[in-house]
């Protein structure tokens, strides 16, 4: 299937190239000139990957990533950033409004397509089928279970859609405040203590297969999922 790819750039060049270059790669480029045309893109049809272009006339490319973060919809939609050198210097606050990736202008095409394709084989594991895959333990997306190796994992609901973030995003640490956007959406209001009552309980969930040490606590830090214990 080919990968639906939203670009969001005011300059039509770049927009060109990019979409050019995305099309020859056998993946399907939306063009969008602004955070408004982006809006009605997501909403037509939700893209699989969005790349963003951080000077953005209107909304900024960072408050629109944010924005889409925010929103139910658009929540797991993987972004690419598209930066201007100079721009770097914001990498950090790109990484917490909840960006994937940063490409630099000027790219190259090459450099570009490879980009999308870590960041999707990333969000989405290696399997195209929604199935993920993290050490030894599996999740059937549609199916919604969970493996461990052969056996299935009885699990809870919140623990489920905890893992499921963990495991399209492992590796990586997230805050408390982090989790409770992804896991449990801003709009809901929950403490940030009943994130460590679900870790607690995932870690339980994982215990009598022996994994639970996969989910790690980083000092001041917060969470995260991982392969090598
Ligand atoms: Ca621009």
């Amino acid at each position: 299937m080919q990968k639906r790819i939203l670009i969001v750039e005011d300059e039509a060049s770049i927009r060109d190239m990019v979409a050019f270059a995305l099309r020859k790669a056998d993946m399907d480029p939306v063009p969008a000139a602004d955070a408004r045309a982006a809006q009605l893109a997501i909403a037509e049809k939700v893209p699989d990957l969005i790349l963003l272009d951080w000077m953005l006339p209107g909304l900024s490319g960072m408050d629109l990533a944010r924005r889409l973060r925010k929103e139910q919809v658009s929540r797991e939609i993987p972004i690419i950033m598209l930066t201007a050198r100079g721009e770097e210097m914001d990498r950090v606050s790109g990484l917490e409004a909840g960006v994937d990736d940063y490409v630099v202008k000027p790219f190259s095409s090459r450099e570009l397509v490879a980009r999308i394709r870590a960041v999707l084989r990333r969000s989405h594991g290696e399997d195209g089928e929604g199935v993920v895959s993290v050490g030894k333990l599996r999740m059937d997306g549609p199916a919604h279970r969970v493996h461990a190796e052969t056996q299935p994992v009885p699990i809870g609901p919140t623990e489920y859609r905890l893992l499921h973030f963990f495991m399209t995003h492992p590796d990586r640490v997230y805050s408390r405040t982090q989790l409770l956007d992804h896991v449990w959406g801003s709009s809901v209001y929950v403490e940030e203590r009943t994130v460590d009552v679900h870790i607690r309980r995932l870690r339980k969930t994982l215990e009598p297969f022996g994994l639970d040490a996969m989910v790690q606590t980083v000092r001041s830090a917060g969470y995260r999922l991982s392969a090598d214990a």
